[in-house]
């Protein structure tokens, strides 16, 4: 059974790292197909808006805080969050944990020749890993259908969508069912990362709980999403107060 709590409507499985990684490898051995998103605050913000995101996010099989925001306001909740679980980290694991076994990635997303490098650079991490095909995410509507046909003759068992939020997530309600992908995950510009074109914040900033910090100074072309951030903050006091 589920654990939820929820920030500003949207909501969330009480998980830590390791128990979301371990309930990611549940889905994949049950029945039917399962989707993973990893809201951040402004995503959260989005979905007050977007009553499509907010209908996607409350059907999802695990919903886990990609934001320290998400873990600060889950005090104003039922049940607090136990740590932030970063869409980048529980696939870093997931892939880690599956490398040498049976099941198979699909990397879809990121400008051309990103998520390839990402492949290279996660085979090489992780020996074993199995990534079956990769794909970039940028695509009219007649090479939408030649990626997802590809998709369904690699069969992954996990697709990996970083289309952006909340595109990849809209992509993910929509089209899961015609990909045959066992597992789906949303994970925003996480083949940037994996690619090494984009740095995390050093684990300093992420241990502080400042790694929204360490991208305002690093990718400043991000304030203007950014301003959501002290917008979700007073909307979660305003709540509380009533
Ligand atoms: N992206 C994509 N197709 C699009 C729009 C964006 O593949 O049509 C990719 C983009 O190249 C980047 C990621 O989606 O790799 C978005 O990264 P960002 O860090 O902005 O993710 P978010 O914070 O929105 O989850």
């Amino acid at each position: 059974m589920r654990r939820l709590t929820h920030v500003l409507g949207v909501p969330f499985d009480v998980v830590t790292m390791q128990e979301a990684t371990e309930k990611a490898q549940d889905l994949l051995q049950a029945e039917g197909q399962h989707f993973i998103c990893t809201p951040n605050p402004e995503i959260v913000m989005e979905a007050r808006k977007d009553a499509k995101l907010m209908e996607i996010l409350q059907k999802a099989d695990m919903v886990v805080p990609d934001g320290i925001g998400v873990v600060w306001a889950s005090k104003y909740s039922d049940v607090r969050l136990p740590e932030r679980v970063a869409g980048y980290d529980l696939t870093q694991k997931l892939m880690q944990t599956l490398a040498g076994g049976e099941e198979t990635f699909y990397f879809f997303g990121g400008a051309p020749g990103v998520a390839a490098a990402a492949e290279r650079k996660m085979t090489k991490q992780y020996p074993g890993l199995k990534i079956v095909g990769v794909h970039n995410g940028y695509f009219d509507e007649k090479e939408e259908k030649k990626i997802i046909a590809d998709i369904k003759k690699l069969s992954p068992s996990i697709l990996l969508v970083g289309l952006g939020a909340p595109k990849q997530e809209k992509w993910i309600y929509e089209n899961m069912h015609l990909t045959g992908a066992k597992l789906c995950i949303g994970v925003g510009g996480s083949f940037d990362v994996m690619a090494g074109n984009v740095k995390r914040a050093p684990k300093v900033f992420r241990k502080l709980g400042l790694e929204w910090f360490y991208r305002l100074i690093t990718q400043p072309s991000r304030w203007r999403r950014m301003l959501r951030l002290p917008k979700f903050a007073l909307t979660v006091l305003r709540k509380r107060n009533r």
